[in-house]
């Protein structure tokens, strides 16, 4: 059966649409073998801080529970605590050239006027290579953000197979089902996102009901006044008009007013993410049966590991 793998960056408060582009479609698969894996390596690419870090990773592995992960089927790992991540990383480095690194769009966006640049940021797609591969996974159920990521994962596991012998599965990049991009409330032209400068257009899988309902009031609309479905001239109602129906799966009324959308939506919205938030409060109170989750995780997926890790290092020649 086909393996899985999503990611989630401990990088600050997740949304809307990572609940909707990521977490339910992981929900939904979960008759497969799948891995929801928080990259907490990953964040430390870009400038952190440690008790920050900490608390996030801690927090997804949160939200997952409380969004529907199911831990008995679903194997919830930190990258961090699962040491082959790290070791393959270095390995694959010698599959892979300075010159494909340095090539990926995201580190020329965030490197550029950046002078504290970490050399962990041109290696990061590297690393999520090693996330995807250790673990012998067949999809990865990805953004266009992470597209180019992918494709190199694919090149270097195609290479290191043709270069050292047949040892790691091809992933392949799948368009998560039934995932619509949700895009910032304020600037519908950006998608929203974690690490946006501004939580203006962001709404939050843990803010409460006022917040999330002056988050939709403030949403950006237009001037022309009639609810229509036209990505081009009106983003911010075609933004509203997805959210409405990734929550509540409807259309709004024909003579919907923009203000009876934003409600319409907004109750949508509550009804989703209430029993979340509820969920939420109850596991928080349980700080040590997240990271048994956490644990067990772990435990669940280190054998294949190792064995991928086992199979690159004889591939390369070093000694058992
Ligand atoms: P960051 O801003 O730190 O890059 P992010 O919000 O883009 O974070 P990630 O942790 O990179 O989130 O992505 C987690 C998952 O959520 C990925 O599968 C990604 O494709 C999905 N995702 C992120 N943002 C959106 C969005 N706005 N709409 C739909 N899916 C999204």
């Amino acid at each position: 059966m086909t393996r899985r793998l999503t990611g989630f960056q401990p990088t600050g408060h997740l949304h809307l649409g990572n609940l909707i582009g990521a977490m339910r479609p992981l929900v939904a698969a979960q008759d497969r073998p799948s891995i929801a894996m928080i990259a907490d390596l990953h964040a430390l690419t870009v400038e952190h801080d440690p008790q920050q870090l900490r608390a996030n990773t801690l927090q997804v592995a949160t939200v997952l529970l409380a969004a529907g992960v199911d831990p008995e089927r679903t194997a919830i790992i930190a990258n961090s605590q699962v040491p082959e991540h790290a070791e393959l990383h270095y390995l694959l480095e010698s599959a892979t050239g300075y010159g494909e690194a340095a090539r990926m769009i995201q580190f020329k966006e965030k490197s550029a006027g950046n002078k504290g640049v970490r050399l962990s940021l041109l290696t990061y797609p590297v690393l999520m290579a090693a996330d995807i591969l250790v673990h012998d996974i067949d999809q990865v159920p990805v953004g266009d953000d992470q597209n180019q990521h992918l494709e190199l994962a694919r090149t270097v596991a195609t290479r290191f197979n043709a270069r050292y012998g047949e040892t790691f599965t091809v992933p392949e990049g799948i368009r998560p089902e039934n995932a619509a991009r949700i895009m910032d409330l304020s600037d519908p032209a950006r998608k929203m996102s974690k690490s946006a400068p501004s939580a203006a257009g962001r709404i939050g899988l843990l803010d409460p009901p006022e917040v999330i309902r002056r988050t939709i009031t403030r949403a950006v609309t237009d001037t022309v006044g009639v609810v229509r479905d036209d990505a081009g001239n009106q983003p911010g109602v075609t933004n509203l008009l997805a959210i409405l129906r990734a929550c509540a799966d409807r259309e709004p009324g024909p003579l919907t007013s923009y203000g009876a959308l934003k409600r319409e939506v907004t109750d949508a919205v509550e009804a989703v993410l209430g029993p979340i938030r509820a969920r939420y409060a109850e596991l928080s109170e349980d700080p040590g049966h997240v990271r048994k989750i956490l644990a067990d995780g772990r435990a669940r997926v280190q054998p294949r590991a190792a064995e991928t890790v086992r199979r690159a290092r004889t591939a390369l020649g070093l000694l058992d």
